[in-house]
């Protein structure tokens, strides 16, 4: 490609709204452009690194027995209706009327239009297992798109499906998956984790989350120092606290804390700390029953495994008028007291429960009640009532005794065992050697290309710009002539005897000062670069630099092809 012929618009103006290196740098290098609040223009350079990922996961896939299909992006909204994530997903799925009137939605995902083809096209087990995907434009409309293409609103996605007559089939394709996609970072040359996750709007009894280890992440790594524990936030199980050697004795006392509805505004007023306070959160499910959960001050509350617990059922915070008719009380001084009996399903944490005791709300407004013991003034067990692990691990908790360490990551992919939780709402079913119907047994497999592209970036930068896996760089090579006359012809014939050695390459033909264009290739981030500068090329010899080093060689304008090609190819086998 030549430079002149193209548009690669590199900037020195870093937007007002790029935070993270990879959004910077995305639109410094000219890969992309924003258009509207998380939305996303791919110009050529971006283009190309985009589709050499999804060359990639499109490999890797058909060598681990996917088979590639194509969905429409606009689905009948009936599908998610009968599957309840109509109602799940809430406003991040977005939803039009057709000229018919009939309801649309922009697929998010794309489980119940897989369901519904198996439905009408699997009839018995001797057709299974099948695996197909596809790999499309989804659209959310997330809360805060932020970060670049990391989290956009409508975005590159592969997600294949499978589909099952036995749960042994479903974990052999489940770990064929796994497999495709540990090929798919080490190919892309992107470092990651795998960690034990949860399987969130998805559903289903196993879920592995393919994460990048990064500072700018926004999920977070919890693991053992031993590495022989990783699981994501949502789902790392904490070892239950001991129990406080001493409990407190003194009887409890109502104490007056007028306007304190925040765990802050009591600790100041009765002068505690959070970790002496014992919270108890109201939640609601999709019922309206009241769900109580109760931690510690300082603790918080992981809804992944409260819903969990409730058997996959989700639930929200209350309405104020629901806290006000469930404790007699405005929200922020609701206590345990008294509450448990009349709630659905009460949870405790296992630390609330193992506190020495601590301040409560006292279900009456402005005031709370001090000296509250666990197990002695509430009960920690009972018919609707659980000590349980409902919290977010934080520094200082352990798993199976090892003691537990947090870093921050971006998830690029996810593989899902939803089990039967499609196929049986959308009668996905086929019949067994006994002619018994039976519900498909499903996997699910996500993994977001545009994610893939900026975790590249963002953890292969320096000062000057991308310096890119070459598996995924937008050009392999740039020849940079520095010079209008015998440079630029040189720069001509380098160009041409690199296309023709199968190298992806750029010329750098334009009319611009050598600064710009050395700066241009270095924020680029090719792997190799040849300059031809008046200097070197009267002795005979072009320079030659690998992005990931800062000297040059002079090399023979003659042998400078096949030294590029060599260059090449190692860093292609490196990969
Ligand atoms: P997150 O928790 O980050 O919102 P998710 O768990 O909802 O992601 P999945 O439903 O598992 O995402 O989708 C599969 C893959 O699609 C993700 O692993 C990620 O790489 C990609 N992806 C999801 N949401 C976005 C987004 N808003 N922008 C870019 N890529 C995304
Ligand atoms: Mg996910």
């Amino acid at each position: 490609m030549r430079y002149s012929q193209t548009l690669i618009p590199t900037t020195r103006e870093v937007p007002s709204d790029a935070e993270i290196p990879s959004h910077q740098l995305m639109i410094r290098a000219g890969l992309i452009r924003k258009i509207a609040s998380g939305m996303y223009a791919y110009l050529p350079a971006g283009m190309k690194s985009l589709l050499k990922i999804e060359e990639i996961v499109r490999e890797e896939m058909n060598r681990a027995g996917g088979c590639e299909t194509l969905m429409p992006s606009v689905h009948p909204r009936e599908l998610w209706v009968q599957t309840g994530r109509d109602e799940d997903y809430g406003d991040t799925m977005a939803r039009f009327q057709d000229r018919h009137g009939r309801w649309n939605v922009l697929s998010p995902t794309a489980e119940e239009v897989y369901a519904y083809i198996g439905s009408n096209e699997i009839s018995s087990y001797k057709q299974l297992p099948i695996n197909m995907y596809q790999i499309s434009f989804k659209f959310r409309d997330e809360f805060r798109p932020r970060f670049g293409v990391l989290r956009s609103r409508e975005f590159l996605m592969k997600d294949g499906y499978s589909y099952h007559a036995t749960p042994e089939c479903l974990h052999k394709t489940y770990m064929k998956m796994y497999g495709a996609y540990k090929q798919i970072f080490e190919r892309c040359g992107v470092p990651y984790v795998i960690l034990e996750a949860e399987a969130g709007e998805m559903g289903g009894s196993g879920s592995h989350q393919f994460t990048v280890p990064c500072e700018s992440g926004e999920d977070v790594i919890v693991y053992t120092e031993d590495s022989s524990y990783a699981a994501n936030i949502e789902k790392a199980a904490i070892d239950p606290s001991e129990a406080a050697a001493e409990r407190i004795t003194d009887a409890p006392e109502e104490v007056h804390t007028p306007n304190a509805g925040s765990i802050e505004a009591v600790c100041q007023m009765l002068g505690t700390k959070p970790e002496q306070m014992i919270k108890s959160l109201i939640h609601s499910d999709r019922e309206g029953r009241i769900i109580v959960a109760v931690l510690r001050g300082d603790h918080e509350l992981n809804e992944e495994k409260l819903s969990q617990l409730l058997g996959g059922e989700k639930t929200e915070m209350a309405s104020e008028e629901q806290i006000k008719e469930f404790t007699g009380a405005s929200v922020g001084f609701a206590g345990p007291q008294g509450l448990c009996e009349k709630a659905h399903r009460v949870f405790i944490d296992h630390s609330a429960a193992a506190m020495p005791g601590g301040a409560v709300g006292a279900n009456k407004d402005d005031y709370h009640v001090k000296n509250i013991v666990p197990g002695r003034d509430f009960p920690l067990e009972g018919e609707n009532i659980q000590t349980a692990d409902i919290r977010n691990a934080v520094e200082g908790d352990t798993h199976e005794g090892k003691k537990l360490l947090f870093r921050k990551g971006i998830e690029v992919g996810q593989v899902f065992k939803l089990g039967t939780k499609y196929s049986t709402k959308l009668e996905c079913e086929f019949l067994d050697e006994n002619g018994k119907r039976k519900p498909c047994l499903m996997g699910c497999y996500g993994i977001g290309l545009n994610r893939i592209m900026a975790s590249a970036i963002e953890t292969n930068y320096d000062d000057s710009g991308i310096k890119w896996p070459i598996s995924i760089a937008p050009f392999e090579a740039v020849v940079v002539p520095i010079g209008k006359k015998d440079e630029a012809e040189a720069g001509e014939k380098l160009y041409s005897e690199l296309k023709e050695k199968g190298i992806d390459v750029l010329l750098d033909d334009r009319n611009a000062r050598p600064g710009v264009k050395l700066n241009d290739a270095d924020l680029l981030g090719v792997p190799v670069r040849i300059t031809v500068g008046r200097k070197s090329l009267a002795e005979g010899n072009v320079e030659m630099k690998l992005r990931s080093e800062s000297e040059n060689s002079l090399i023979k304008l003659e042998e400078a092809a096949g030294k590029a090609a060599e260059l090449v190819e190692k860093l292609r086998s490196s990969l």
